[in-house]
């Protein structure tokens, strides 16, 4: 009799736990808090099939159906960037400063982002990011936040030219910036009408100055943010074009707020705006390293006005942000600096110091790994042909498929045969995560 197993115990199918037990376990109801009951219940269903399948112990299910959960209830998942592009459009460009993220969840909640809390009544929305802006840009008058980048220079060419007016821009600024999207097709989607002058190569002062008539809106000055034209070139600064009497705007892209020592030829907001610019339209997921979002930044008496009629033009309420975009971006221009910034300014030494550490410590475990001096770059509309001197743990190729499937997924690049690491744009304190995501790839794989 004591030998003799229980029957239930011969057949697994009989000790596979009852759905309700196995939810009511501690880990299994947070999972639900998290992400749901019906998902957490799917899970649990799932491996209870497996559990009756024979592919796995019936003791098991909890953990297997944990296994199955995701951390977090959304499909996107986190990615470490390891491919050496500090502003990777597809992995969502800037990644968030703690401080941001920390700015995003007080906010979450109800707040006061568009109420006075002294007098009870509607406040003015969003008003500590836009001062944050204005005091981070020396030049800056006025400010106001959009969508996106595009969505601020579409509004701006709604507002103060849609009916047909012109807006004059230098044929060599006629540019397209990812995915297909045109810089001329967006601005003639609002009703605007382009005057373009000079030619591919070369634009010069007087082709302004004869373009501009009695329809001119303004003139817009676009950086090419993903290209460098050399050789037989000239173009006109904004500081010239700013003599010429209509409103001079520029898409400065980048949102670079002031200048930066590794990126001499990226225009900044506020040395556009000192040069004479009555309003700069920049992107805050670039080189400010915030959040999504369109920034509109008016210099002196004109610009400030520029602003205002711009903020009330209809569609303006069509392309604003949320509190947590508002949120997000104070933190990031007023808060510590943000990882953009801190990838920017990294010490090839240190990186280089990251990499042997993390290729010795993968190499100690069989991997073959070593480390290599490599060549970052700034990506997503910002520094083009910027040369970023860092260093990466080299792999064997196959790795590169498997890290981005693993979890967390990594992304490096493949260069000459081998699938390279690159820290420069990674935070150090995820060096060891991306160790164990070497290492979790399978010696077959
Ligand atoms: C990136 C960029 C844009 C578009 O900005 P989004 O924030 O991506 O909408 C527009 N103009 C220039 C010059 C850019 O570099």
């Amino acid at each position: 009799m004591t030998t003799a197993r229980p029957p239930e115990a011969a057949d697994p199918r009989r000790r596979v736990p009852r759905t309700d037990a196995v939810l009511a376990e501690p880990e299994l109801r947070a999972a639900a808090g998290r992400l749901g009951r019906d998902r957490v219940k799917r899970a649990v269903t799932a491996a209870q099939q497996r559990a009756r399948d024979g592919l796995i112990d019936p003791a098991g299910v909890a953990a297997d159906a944990l296994a199955a959960l995701p951390a977090a209830a959304t499909t996107i998942r986190p990615v470490l960037n390891a491919s050496g592009v500090l502003l990777h459009t597809n992995l969502g460009r800037a990644p968030l400063s703690d401080a941001a993220v920390t700015a995003l969840s007080a906010v979450a909640g109800t707040c006061d982002v568009e109420l006075d809390l002294a007098t009870g009544r509607r406040g003015r929305r969003g008003t500590g990011a836009l001062d944050a802006l204005r005091t981070a840009v020396p030049g800056a008058d006025a400010a106001w936040v959009a969508n996106n980048g595009a969505a601020a220079l579409a509004l701006v060419c709604a507002a103060l030219a849609s009916g047909g007016r012109e807006i004059v821009i230098s044929r060599g600024q006629l540019v397209e910036i990812g995915d297909g999207f045109r810089i001329p097709e967006l601005i003639e989607s609002t009703g605007a009408r382009l005057r373009p002058v000079g030619t591919t190569n070369r634009t010069h002062l007087r082709d302004y100055a004869e373009a501009i008539g009695p329809d001119t809106a303004f003139l817009l000055v676009v950086h090419p943010s993903n290209f460098v034209v050399s050789g037989f070139t000239a173009d006109v600064g904004v500081a010239e074009l700013a003599g010429l009497g209509p409103p001079v705007v520029a898409d400065i892209g980048s949102g670079l707020l002031t200048p930066h020592p590794r990126l001499p030829d990226e225009p900044d907001a506020s040395s556009t705006l000192t040069a004479g610019a009555d309003l700069v339209t920049a992107s805050g997921d670039k080189l400010l390293g915030g959040p999504q979002a369109g920034l509109l930044l008016g210099g002196g008496q004109r610009g400030a006005e520029l602003v205002e009629r711009v903020r009330r033009f209809p569609l303006a309420r069509a392309v604003r942000v949320d509190k947590l975009t508002l949120a997000a971006l104070e933190a990031s221009v007023t808060g510590p600096p943000t990882p953009v910034r801190a990838a920017l300014d990294a010490d090839p030494a240190d990186l280089r110091a990251r990499a042997s550490t993390l290729a010795a410590s993968l190499a100690a475990d069989g991997v073959d790994a070593s480390a290599v001096d490599t060549v970052a770059g700034v990506g997503g509309g910002g520094g083009p042909g910027v040369e970023l001197p860092s260093a990466a743990v080299s792999l064997p190729a196959r790795y590169a498929d498997a890290l981005r499937a693993g979890d967390p997924a990594v992304l490096g690049r493949v260069a000459d045969g081998r699938c390279l690491l690159d820290l420069r744009a990674l935070p150090a304190r995820d060096d060891d995560v991306l160790a164990g995501a070497v290492r979790a790839v399978r010696p077959g794989v």
